[in-house]
Parts: structure tokens; C-alpha cells; sequence
């Protein structure tokens, strides 16, 4: 995707400034003549930003206003002992608010609606954005924050929400707790805004037809303001970004190259706005692919598409980068295929060998079809030749984590 001219005049300006505004980058970039960077290209050659970076500059490190401008921290913890701490400036949290009512607006959300927000409030960024967004888009506020399922659907019914905020998992068990109590019909959902993450399309569609909602993902992440920075639109075909705010990229988690649309690799986000903590070329990690071309809303925004995964999920066979996402997207759509998987991966004489098991409930005599089926999507989707294995259900051991079904044997 090419940078805008918009994009091209903010990063310049920018950049011109940000050795100044910012102690993190003035050492960062200490060796780099930013005034050199003056097209896309050039750009493109700047080092990237990556959380272990910002994990050093704990505290504080981070900000670029002085501290009477810094407003509200949030942090995101991660697994590995000291968190991120991200600065915001009074300009910050409007912006973000800002681009939330967008969010809502985008998924046909209302002054008129009830929203509930399940996400949690405090140093991890979710609620709070949820919040900002619904006061100023004008609708009903209903901050619930997560757990105590019990008052939850209580409130969801009383108050008669008739939007549901929350994390795919969350909104899985709520589900299944009104499926349970055969309480669908005392309720008014109508929509649910969910946080992008991977899920199958059966499971999906499961949870909403059980919630009565169509579901929008909403895309973000505490580093780049939050939730928020993006949504899926009613078409359902990716997920509409705020480019005015942001610029992407998408780059080979490998090589640092930027691929072309389509191809799936690591999204890469600079903040074009952000005053107190801004970020260039940050890494993500999360594997996502732009969209090319025009959706059918009529939206000007790119989409990228729901996140496939993490880096660390990827894994490389025969040259081509493959995802567990795309086998569970693969599966998804044949019909008799049970969402439980296996992929094995052996060097065999001197070649790579891929092996793809997956559970069916089918008999014997239809599995030969259902095999057939799974190599053709595979090497359309993925451009790989795998060798099918249709089993009954119950013969692959359940694993309590997804990533755990690709196995690499060959190191
Ligand atoms: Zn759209």
C-alpha cells in the first residue's frame, strides 16, 4: 500500500521534529540524518520499533511532552516481567475516543443504543476505550467490566443492552450461559463488537446466532492507543482502518522486506498523530495482509484482514510462510471436518513433508472425498501439496493451546 500524501507531509514533519519531542528516539535514531527521509522508500528504511525497545524505557522513557501535558498511562503487562508503560497526552485520549466513535458508527451503532462493555477497565487499555467511545458517540453507557456473569445477563436483560462489548471467549461463555437458560428472547442484543482475534467461522457463527447480534471486530493494541484503531464493517470482509491516524505496513516477519497487498505478513504501525508516546514503524506481531482494493460499503479507509496469528506461529515449508490460521480456515469449510487438527511436519529424502490429520465424524468410504477436498483448498490458499489424513473423532490428543497443532520435526 502506498503512503498517501497526507501520510507522506505528516511523517515528514514528523520525523523533523521527533528527535527533539522525544528522548527515546533521539538516541534511537542518533546515528540516522532523518532529513534524508523524504519518500516512502526511505522510510522504509528506518529501523523498526519492537516492544523489547519500549520494555527498556520503563518508566517513563517513552514520553515526548513534558510531564504537566501527560494526562493518563496505560501499560500493557505481556509474559516477561517488566511492562510498557505508554504516556498519553489530553490530544491522545480525545483522538482515541475519537476514532472508537468511528468504531461504532462503522458497525451501525447508535446514540440510540444500550452498549455493554465486559472488557476490563484499569492499566490495560480496553474498557476505558470502549467507554470514551460510547459518551461520545451519545449512547447508553453500561460499564460492567468482566466476570460475574450472573449480573452481567441480569443487567444485559433489565436494561435491555442492545450491544455486547467484549472478548471473543467472553462473549463464547456468555452465549452459552443464555442458550442454557433459554433466555434469548427476554433480551434486546442486536450487535456485538468483539476484539479481533482468531476464531473459526463455524464457532463464530455459532456465538452469534446463539447472542442474536452480528458481530464487528474491532482491532487494537495498548501500545497504539488501544481498541479502537480499527473495525470490520457489514460486509464482514476484513477490517476497515483509520489511516488519518496511522500508517501501516506489512513487512516479512523474516526479512523486515515490505510484501505486496495481499501477501500475509506482520502488520508494522507509526503513529501519525500521537503526542505522548509517538511510535515509528512499531512491530506488532500480529500477522495480517492488506486488502486490495474498494469494499463494497463505500468506506475510503484500507482493510487489512482479521489477524491470523503471531509471528511466533509462523512457520516456513518449501519457501511459503504458513499460519495455523489458515488450516483452521481451511477446515472450516469442509463440510464433515470437526475444527480438531494435526500438522506434522517431517523432512523425508531430502524433502519437506507436510501431513495434515483432522478429525471427522464421517465413515470411511466418504473420508477419500473429504481428503481430496482439503488438499485442493490447501494448495489454493496456501500453495502447498499436503498429505491428507482423515481420522475419527477422538484419535488426535486435544491440546489446551493452538498452537500446539503444528509440529516441526525436521530440526
Ligand atoms: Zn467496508
Amino acid at each position: 500500500m502506498r503512503m498517501n500524501e497526507y501520510q507522506r507531509e505528516v511523517v515528514t514533519e514528523l520525523l523533523s521534529e521527533i528527535k527533539h519531542r522525544s528522548p527515546f528516539y533521539a538516541e534511537k535514531f542518533k546515528d540516522i540524518d532523518l532529513t534524508n527521509i523524504r519518500t516512502q522508500e526511505d522510510f522504509e528504511t528506518l529501523p523498526f520499533t519492537d516492544k523489547g525497545d519500549l520494555r527498556e524505557a520503563y518508566p517513563l522513557g517513552l514520553a515526548a511532552v513534558p510531564e504537566k501535558d501527560i494526562v493518563r498511562i496505560h501499560s500493557s503487562s505481556g509474559t516477561t516481567g517488566t511492562p510498557v508503560v505508554i504516556p498519553y497526552t489530553k490530544k491522545d485520549v480525545e483522538d482515541w475516543a475519537v476514532m472508537f466513535e468511528r468504531c461504532y458508527r462503522m458497525a451501525g451503532i447508535t446514540e440510540k443504543d444500550r452498549i455493554q462493555i465486559t472488557p476490563g477497565y484499569g492499566l490495560w487499555t480496553a474498557g476505558i476505550g470502549f467507554q470514551a467511545g460510547c459518551e461520545r458517540l451519545g449512547a447508553m453507557a453500561i460499564p460492567m467490566g468482566p466476570g460475574n456473569t450472573e449480573k452481567q445477563l441480569r443487567m444485559m436483560e433489565d436494561m435491555q443492552s442492545t450491544v455486547l462489548c467484549a472478548t471473543s471467549s467472553y462473549a463464547l461463555l456468555l452465549a452459552e450461559e443464555i442458550k442454557r437458560r433459554g433466555i434469548k428472547d427476554r433480551l434486546a442484543l442486536r450487535k456485538g463488537v468483539i476484539g479481533s482475534e482468531r476464531w473459526g467461522e463455524k464457532m463464530r457463527n455459532e456465538i452469534a446466532a446463539d447472542l442474536g447480534v452480528e458481530f464487528y471486530d474491532i482491532y487494537g493494541l495498548t501500545e497504539i492507543y488501544g481498541p479502537g484503531i480499527g473495525i470490520s464493517c457489514d460486509y464482514r470482509n476484513g477490517i476497515h482502518m483509520w489511516d488519518d491516524y496511522l500508517y501501516f505496513e506489512i513487512i516479512d516477519p523474516k526479512t523486515g522486506e515490505t510484501v505486496p497487498d495481499g501477501t500475509v505478513g506482520e502488520l508494522v504501525i507509526t503513529t501519525l498523530r500521537k503526542e505522548g508516546a509517538p511510535l515509528i514503524r512499531y512491530r506488532t506481531h500480529d500477522l495480517t495482509r492488506i486488502i486490495p482494493g474498494d469494499c463494497p460499503c463505500g468506506s475510503r479507509f484500507p482493510r487489512i484482514d482479521i489477524i491470523v496469528g503471531r509471528t511466533d506461529d509462523m512457520i516456513k515449508v518449501k519457501g511459503v510462510n504458513m499460519f495455523p490460521a489458515q488450516f483452521d480456515e481451511v477446515l472450516s469449510t469442509i463440510d464433515g471436518a470437526t475444527s480438531e487438527y494435526q500438522v506434522m511436519i517431517d523432512h523425508l529424502m531430502g524433502r519437506d513433508e507436510v501431513t495434515v490429520y483432522f478429525e471427522t465424524d464421517r465413515p470411511e468410504d466418504q473420508r477419500p472425498a473429504m481428503e481430496q477436498e482439503l488438499v485442493q483448498k490447501i494448495k489454493s490458499k496456501i500453495n502447498v501439496t499436503v498429505k491428507p489424513m482423515a481420522v475419527s473423532v477422538g484419535y488426535l490428543p486435544r491440546s489446551e493451546k493452538k498452537t500446539n497443532r503444528i509440529f516441526d520435526n525436521r530440526y
